[in-house]
């Protein structure tokens, strides 16, 4: 793998550009790493990304920063001089560098808002001095040598880049709603109001789903005047995520869950991220009276005028449909949103690897050590889909220093393989 292209600039990539950085310095084959994003670098943690206004604080600590858990161990002989060099690229570092470090420790280390985790983005983008190339994947085709991805820049100026393994990052798109109402909101209409102080006054609230977005978008509701606000998903309730060792170090050292039968690993994402507020989004909601959950899957979008009206099914009870003033659609990202991006060919080229049309469970079993769809030529990583197969932190921000070990050791190794012979790619493994 001589030429790595991200799509989108948000934590993975900087995980993946400050690691090849630092391989490079320490003297090692790292491919060379081209990001192209569509807003700004950490453009989903500004408002302009429809996923935030940015003044929401991350659920996370940052200091599960792109080097996290600097715990490198492929690269014998070298492990120590990788985890040390990362460092400079943590969160830690850019406090120390911006003078933060000493408040932000003296503050009880709070979790920094969703803009200046942006900025914490950037500040890596800048160090490791990777490519940002400015505008928007609009197709990704199969070519000889591995892929060809088409971009347009703000301009509408089209350009093609090759690249020999593709990584595909991010939740796609926030401006699709459940229906299409006046009074339902996508997760971008609601962000979009909010920064324009334009939410309208509102006293029935309802967020459709369960998982950070949501999580947010109700965080952000109850500071307003609603009498009601609801939060609707198909579980019995909302759990508060579990902070434990226990609960964490799965999150953080995948190394244990190839251990767990699958029935194990759903078990542990159920319980941990879907229908999951964190510990501080779910502080402030169990003090207000005004908060309620609904427990129940959306099966129709009704009302017309003042109101909407959303019937929700579940298994043991009739239907049963409520009325409200205003719904925001919060159900999150599509996990597949990058194959409408693909042409007949590529797509052909991920059936053939996995062994039948493309769906989710297809590909989520497909995932490999490496994070890439297991059986494909030209490599492409998936991290965003290797929570089941590779452990459940590799999707969010809770190991991304093993993601950019997984993307880039192999293929540190292959080059090493092609460059130096068999005997050197041995010497890279333990
Ligand atoms: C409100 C909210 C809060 C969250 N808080 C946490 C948290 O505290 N902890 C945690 O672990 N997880 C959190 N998450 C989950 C979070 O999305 C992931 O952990 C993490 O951001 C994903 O990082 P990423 O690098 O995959 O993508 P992102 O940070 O989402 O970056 C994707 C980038 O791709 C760009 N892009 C999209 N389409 C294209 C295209 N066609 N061409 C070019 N560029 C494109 C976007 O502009 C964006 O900058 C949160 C999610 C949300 C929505």
């Amino acid at each position: 793998m001589d030429r790595l292209l991200v799509v989108g600039a948000g934590p993975k990539a900087m995980a993946v550009a400050a690691k090849a950085h630092v391989l490079r310095e320490l003297g090692l084959p790292a491919p060379r790493v081209t990001i192209v994003e569509s807003h700004a670098v950490g453009g989903n943690w500004l408002p302009s990304g429809g996923w935030t206004d940015g003044r929401h604080r991350l659920g996370t600590s940052p200091e599960k920063d792109v080097g996290f858990p600097y715990h490198s161990s492929w690269a014998r002989g070298h492990n120590r001089a990788i985890n040390e060099a990362m460092m400079a690229f943590s969160w830690t570092a850019f406090l120390v560098e911006r003078g933060g470090y000493a408040e932000w420790v003296d503050r009880g280390r709070p979790s920094p808002h969703h803009h200046v985790w942006a900025k914490y983005l950037q500040w890596v983008a800048r160090k490791s001095g990777v490519e940002v190339v400015l505008g928007t994947v609009r197709t990704i085709a199969a070519a000889a040598k591995g892929w060809e991805v088409a971009v347009v820049d703000a301009d509408g100026v089209a350009s093609a880049l090759g690249s020999d393994a593709l990584m595909i990052t991010g939740p796609g798109n926030s401006a699709r709603a459940l229906a299409e109402h006046p009074k339902m909101l996508s997760i971008a209409e609601f962000w979009n109001l909010i920064g324009r102080r334009e939410l309208p006054s509102i006293s029935r609230a309802a967020v459709i789903g369960g998982g950070e977005t949501a999580g947010s978008a109700m965080d952000e509701l109850v500071r307003h005047d609603a009498l009601t606000v609801s939060v609707i998903s198909p579980a019995a309730t909302i759990y508060t995520r579990g902070e434990s060792y226990f609960e964490n170090s799965l999150y953080s050292d995948p190394g244990k869950w190839r251990a767990l039968s699958v029935d194990e690993r759903r078990d542990v994402v159920r319980r941990t991220d879907r229908g999951v507020f964190s510990v501080r989004v779910q502080e402030n909601l169990l003090g207000d009276s005004r908060v309620h959950h609904l427990q129940g899957r959306v099966v129709r979008v009704g009302g017309l005028g003042e109101g909407i009206e959303l019937t929700l099914r579940n298994e043991r009870r009739p239907d049963q449909t409520h009325a409200f003033d205003l719904v925001v659609d919060a159900t999150g990202g599509q996990p597949l949103w990058f194959l409408d991006l693909f042409d007949a060919d590529a797509a052909d080229l991920v059936e053939l690897a996995i062994g039948g049309p493309i769906d989710k469970d297809r590909l989520e079993a497909s995932i490999g050590h490496d994070l890439a769809v297991t059986g494909m030529e030209a490599k492409l990583f998936l991290p965003n889909l290797a929570g089941l197969a590779q452990g459940p932190g590799f999707p969010n921000l809770s190991c991304l220093g093993e993601l950019s070990d997984r993307v880039l050791a192999e293929a540190t190794m292959r080059s090493s393989a092609v460059r130096g012979g068999a005997t050197q790619r041995a010497e890279y493994l333990r």
